[in-house]
């Protein structure tokens, strides 16, 4: 069952039926209970560290062969059976993962073992947080209760994401509401009988038109659908969900679902997260003024509202900077940019990526070896689903389908997921690309000992740091320049643009990390001791803001991070933006310095969880995370 594979050989993912997702599950399952049955009755007064860890290794792995797969094909098989056959098996494996951190005959193995390792002492001591934040040492009966909030918390979750992926809403507008939409926009997107264009939520139908439409009331009207996308059903389940967290907190008699969260996070509580998002509220609440008042301008209008915010920014990006986000995607053609990111890759991180035709779900997905520049051996693979369809994950992400392990010599696997335009991407949507892509190599490029610490595996408030810090290489000149390579018949990207690009994106960061301030002190209202109801809690803190609530508008229905892994934890894109923008200065005034590279690659990437971020993170810096470079971005300096 486990595939321990030899060095060298390529690992894939299963392409499943519904019937193979319910009986590779079922199988998983029944073989990872064998293995960890085992452990469990292993003589207690001779545990062996390396003995017991492997073994656990090894079982964690069974669950991953067949549940990292399972995951991927949930959010991209084109198959609905496919894709509720996942949600099925999915919830099986979080009751049994939720029963294997309540035995208590494992813990007490686990916490009997003396670690002769610094990844094994990690190791221990991730598993006994992980049984103690499942309830091991609960009174029976909250024990039981916190088993069936799991369960519940998971199908709720699923439902949640399934009704945003699944959203069949169309809108018609008619052709005096398209004025200003760009030709190639017109040309691609549906029509109906009446010529009325018809479009959906995809990003590539929504982004442009917000952009660039003229008529206000059509906008006006697509955004207000937009924020819909989940109601009215998405709010029951957040208010749902809200209250079962709030009902952990009180199994494990902490004040609120945020402590039992954040202590285990590099915050330690929600005082700290209180505190920062306090800072970023005290510089943003200027930036956000000062970055509305030439819109406003612009605008020529009493009051720039929220359906206008795309549209006037572009506008103002257009005439200040001469930058035009649609006349960009010249310049980044979506196959010429992908291979740009891959050459940049290759020569920062040593390593060579080659294409390979493997059985995928889709054909528009591609699958890439990731082999070691040096040694030319086979490091793992990469999956890349770049364009919308229907019923596909509407965001982009990147998913850790396989995470490695070095004493198995077990290949990693990450996947990424896009909905991008297939003729040429905006330059946010090559931030988007390079985002995700450090995601994917956070996963493929971890070299950790255990499984458990591959890649992704960190704590939440760190993760987003390697992927935000490659962001930085669609700014500079030193990387942009190699794009010329990738596209011979592109318009040349010279100095004077990408700095205009530079500036055109510094306007707005004010008006960017107000939004971001107000997600993450709701998220954090949502997880606290008095939580509320989800939607009056939302209008009331936006109605704060300067710009105000926008009745009939419902955001938290579409706000899967909440909904999910991300509870009390989106602060954590901008904590980790700090670190981010922290760790683009160890580069210097070279983001393509092969020295650099390799260190982040061999001290951060490579390390994954086997030590906590703070410790990595001073280490390749040489000294503790200064917050100067983020409140100088936030200021617009
Ligand atoms: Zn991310």
């Amino acid at each position: 069952m486990t595939q321990i594979l030899a060095p060298g050989k390529r690992a894939t993912i299963p392409i499943l039926t519904a019937d193979d997702v319910a009986s590779s599950a079922a199988a998983a399952l029944a073989e990872a209970r064998r293995r960890f049955d085992l452990i469990a009755s292993l003589p207690i007064e001779s545990l062996e560290a390396t003995e017991v860890l492997e073994r656990w290794d090894d079982a964690s792995i069974v669950l991953e062969d067949a549940f990292g797969p399972i995951a991927l094909l949930n959010s991209v098989h084109p198959d609905a059976a496919v894709r509720d056959a996942a949600d099925r098996a999915l919830i099986d494996e979080s009751v049994f993962a939720t029963e294997l951190f309540q035995n208590e005959k494992l813990f007490e193995r686990v916490r009997r073992l003396s670690p002769a390792s610094g990844a094994q002492k990690q190791l221990r001591k991730d598993l006994i947080e992980s049984f103690e934040d499942s309830g091991v040492a609960l009174p029976a009966g909250k024990r039981q209760r916190f088993r069936e909030i799991s369960e519940r918390l998971t199908a709720l979750g699923q439902e949640f994401a399934k009704n945003i992926r699944e959203n069949k809403t169309v809108l018609h507008f008619t052709p005096e509401e398209c004025a200003g939409l760009p030709q190639a926009y017109l040309d691609r997107v549906p029509k109906d009988r009446e010529g009325n264009i018809v479009v959906g939520f995809d990003y590539p139908d929504y982004v442009p038109f917000m952009m660039n439409s003229a008529s206000e009331a059509a906008r006006r009207r697509y955004y207000i659908a937009n924020t819909n996308r989940g109601t009215p059903r998405n709010i029951e389940i957040l208010d749902e969900i809200v209250a079962l967290r709030k009902e952990i907190a009180q199994l494990y008699e902490v004040p609120s679902f945020a402590h039992y969260v954040t202590k285990r996070r590099m915050v330690e509580n929600p005082e700290t997260v209180a505190r920062f998002l306090d800072e970023v509220k005290n510089a943003v609440t200027d930036a956000e003024l000062r970055d509305l008042d030439p819109l406003q301008r612009i605008a020529e209008k009493p009051k720039i509202e929220r359906w206008d915010m795309m549209y006037y920014r572009e506008r103002l990006r257009e005439r200040r900077y001469a930058v035009d986000q649609e006349a960009l995607r010249k310049y980044f053609p979506t196959v010429g940019a992908l291979h740009w990111v891959l050459d940049i890759t290759e020569r920062l991180y040593g390593i060579r990526f080659e294409e390979a035709s493997v059985p995928t779900w889709h054909p528009d997905v591609l699958y890439l070896d990731v082999k070691d520049a040096g040694t030319g051996d086979l490091i793992g693979g990469i999956y890349l689903d770049l364009y919308p369809r229907a019923d596909k994950y509407k965001h982009a992400a990147a998913a850790p389908v396989r995470g490695v392990s070095r004493r198995a010599a077990r290949k990693p696997i990450s996947a990424l997921l896009t909905n991008f335009n297939r003729e040429g991407l905006t330059h946010d949507e090559v931030e988007t690309l390079l985002h995700e892509f450090g995601h994917v190599l956070h996963g493929v490029l971890s070299q950790t000992e255990y499984n458990q610490h591959s890649g992704t595996s960190v704590e939440r408030d760190f993760v987003e740091a390697p992927s935000q810090m490659y962001e930085e290489w669609a700014n500079r000149m030193e990387s942009l320049a190699l794009l010329r390579e990738h596209c011979a018949g592109c318009p040349a990207l010279d100095a004077s643009l990408v700095s205009r690009i530079r500036a055109a994106k510094k306007f707005g960061t004010g008006i960017d990390y107000g939004r971001q301030h107000l997600y993450a002190a709701f998220d954090m209202a949502l997880s606290s001791a008095e939580p509320g109801e989800c939607l009056e809690v939302w209008k009331s803190m936006e109605a704060a803001t300067p710009m105000g609530h926008i009745e009939g508008t419902s955001f938290p229905g579409t706000f899967e991070h909440i909904a999910s892994g991300y509870a009390a934890g989106y602060y954590g894109y901008m904590w980790a933006k700090v670190i981010a923008l922290d760790l683009v200065t160890a580069f210097g005034k070279d983001l393509m310095d092969p020295v650099t590279g390799r260190r982040f690659r061999d001290e951060i990437l490579s390390r994954g969880s086997e030590e906590p971020a703070r410790d990595l993170v001073e280490r390749f810096l040489g000294r503790p995370v200064s917050s100067e470079a983020f409140f100088q971005e936030i200021r617009g300096e």
